[in-house]
C-alpha cells in the first residue's frame, strides 16, 4: 500500500475535485495526508485523509487588505508571497516528510509548496490542475495568458531574488519556472476532458484530463413553467447590486422563470418587491437547479460552466477575470454559448431568446457533457497517482 500526500491552497474550488480523488485512494487502502487549511479540516477527513493544518504558515493570509489586491496581479509579488509560504513550511513539511517517507506527493498547481517539497526531498509527484493545463499552445488560443507570460518574462530579475531564498534553503530551483510551471515532464491530472481542454493533443501523455467532479445535489428544484434560467455571478466577486436590478427588469414579466442566487455581499431584502416570476436567494443548490435549467448566465467560473455543461444546459457568459475569459472564450469557440461584454439587463435576456431559440447551442453543450461522462473521472486520478507511487 503506498503513502500519498496532498497539498492545496485554501480555495473550495481546487479542494473539492480533490476529495474524490482520496476517497477513492482509501478506499483502495492507500494511505493519504493532506496539507491544507482549517477551513476545508471536516470535508477532508471525512473524505478519509489526515489533516495537517498550514494555517499559521501561510504567507497570503497575513497581508493587508492593500497587499492582498496584489496577488495574483503582480507576479513578482505573488512569486514572493508564495516563496515566503513555502520557506515558513520548510522545517514543518521537510521533517514531517522524511519521518514518512511518502511514495508520492500531489499538489495543487498553485500549492507550490508541495511540489518545492518533491523537488527537494526528491519525491514523486503530480500536479493537480482544477483550471485548464497551460502550454505555449494553449496560451495562444485562449489568448489571454500571453500577457501573464510576457509579464512573468519581464519580473524574471524580481524573481531571481526568491529563487536564491529558495536555493539557500536547499531547493534545487534554477528559475521561477521550475515551480510555476508543469511542463511535460510533470505527471499532471487535469479536471476537464480532453474535448474541453484547449489543444489537448498538444499536452505529453504525462497529463490525465480526468473530467470534472460533479457532487450530486442535495434536493429537487421546482420548475413551474416552460423554461428556467438560472443567474449567478458564483460565490467571490458578486457584489453586483445594479447587474441584478438590471435582469429583474429585463426578466420581469417575461414567460421565463428566473433563479438567481446573488451571494452573501447584497442583502436579498434589499431587492424589495420581484416580479413573480423571479426569486433571488443568496445561496442555492447550483446542481439541483442546473437539473431543471434551460439557460445559466454565468461568470464562467470554471466550476459552474462544467457543471453547466455536464447538465446540457447552454451559457451566457460574463467573465470578470482573465482566467474567466478563457474559460468563456472556450465555451464559445465549442459553440455551447455566448459572451457578453457589458453587464446590462436588455444584452443578456436577448442572448438568452437566441440560445432558446437556436437549438444548436444545446446540441453543443450536450457533446461536451458527453465528453465529460466519457472521462475516467475520480478513478483515472487515483490510477495515474498510484502509477507514479510504484515509479
Ligand atoms: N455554487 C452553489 N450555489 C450558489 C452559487 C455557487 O452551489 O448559489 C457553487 C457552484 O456549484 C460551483 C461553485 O459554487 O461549484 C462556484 O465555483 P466557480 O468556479 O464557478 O466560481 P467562483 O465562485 O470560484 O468564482
Amino acid at each position: 500500500m503506498s503513502k500519498i500526500v496532498f497539498f492545496c491552497i485554501p480555495a473550495h474550488g481546487h479542494t473539492n475535485p480533490t476529495l474524490g480523488v482520496v476517497r477513492e485512494l482509501v478506499s483502495r487502502g492507500h494511505e493519504v495526508w493532506y496539507y491544507s487549511y482549517n477551513i476545508m479540516r471536516e470535508k477532508i477527513e471525512s473524505a478519509g485523509a489526515k489533516f495537517i493544518s498550514c494555517d499559521d504558515y501561510d504567507a497570503e493570509q497575513k497581508l493587508s487588505a492593500k497587499d492582498s489586491v496584489r496577488v495574483g496581479k503582480d507576479l513578482a509579488f505573488s512569486a514572493k508571497v508564495l516563496v515566503d509560504t513555502t520557506l515558513a513550511l520548510d522545517d514543518k513539511v521537510c521533517s514531517q516528510m522524511e519521518e514518512l517517507k511518502p511514495d508520492c506527493i500531489v499538489a495543487d498547481s498553485m500549492a507550490l509548496w508541495g511540489k518545492a517539497a518533491s523537488l527537494k526531498l526528491g519525491i514523486p509527484f503530480v500536479s493537480s490542475t482544477t483550471t485548464f493545463a497551460f502550454n505555449q499552445h494553449s496560451a495562444k488560443v485562449m489568448k489571454q495568458g500571453i500577457g501573464d507570460l510576457f509579464k512573468m518574462l519581464i519580473s524574471m530579475p524580481k524573481t531571481a531574488k526568491q529563487v536564491k531564498r529558495l536555493k539557500d534553503k536547499g531547493y534545487p530551483v534554477k528559475n521561477i519556472l521550475d515551480i510555476i510551471g508543469n511542463d511535460d515532464n510533470t505527471h499532471t491530472i487535469v479536471y476537464t476532458s480532453s474535448g474541453f481542454q484547449p489543444c489537448s493533443e498538444t499536452f505529453s501523455e504525462k497529463f490525465a484530463f480526468v473530467g470534472p467532479s460533479i457532487r450530486n445535489a442535495d434536493g429537487k428544484t421546482e420548475k413551474k413553467g416552460d423554461k428556467l434560467i438560472y443567474i449567478s455571478m458564483g460565490t467571490v466577486n458578486n457584489d453586483m447590486m445594479p447587474f441584478y436590478k438590471a435582469c429583474i427588469s429585463a426578466f420581469g414579466g417575461t414567460d421565463y422563470q428566473v433563479v438567481m442566487s446573488v451571494g452573501s455581499l447584497v442583502s436579498v431584502d434589499d431587492f424589495g418587491e420581484l416580479p413573480e416570476n423571479v426569486s433571488v436567494f443568496s445561496y442555492v443548490d447550483q446542481i439541483a437547479v442546473l437539473e431543471q435549467a434551460d439557460a445559466f448566465v454565468s461568470h464562467a467560473g470554471m466550476n459552474s460552466v462544467s457543471e453547466s455543461l455536464y447538465f446540457e444546459v447552454p451559457l451566457v457568459l460574463l467573465p470578470q477575470t482573465a482566467e474567466q475569459k478563457g474559460v468563456a472564450e472556450r465555451v464559445v469557440e465549442l459553440g455551447a454559448g455566448i459572451k457578453l461584454d457589458k453587464l446590462d439587463g436588455e444584452s443578456v435576456l436577448s442572448a438568452v431568446k437566441q440560445i432558446l431559440n437556436d437549438g444548436t447551442y444545446k446540441k453543443n453543450a450536450e457533446k461536451i457533457a458527453d465528453g465529460f461522462k466519457n472521462c475516467p473521472g475520480a478513478k483515472g486520478a487515483a490510477d495515474k497517482i498510484i502509477q507514479v507511487c510504484n515509479g
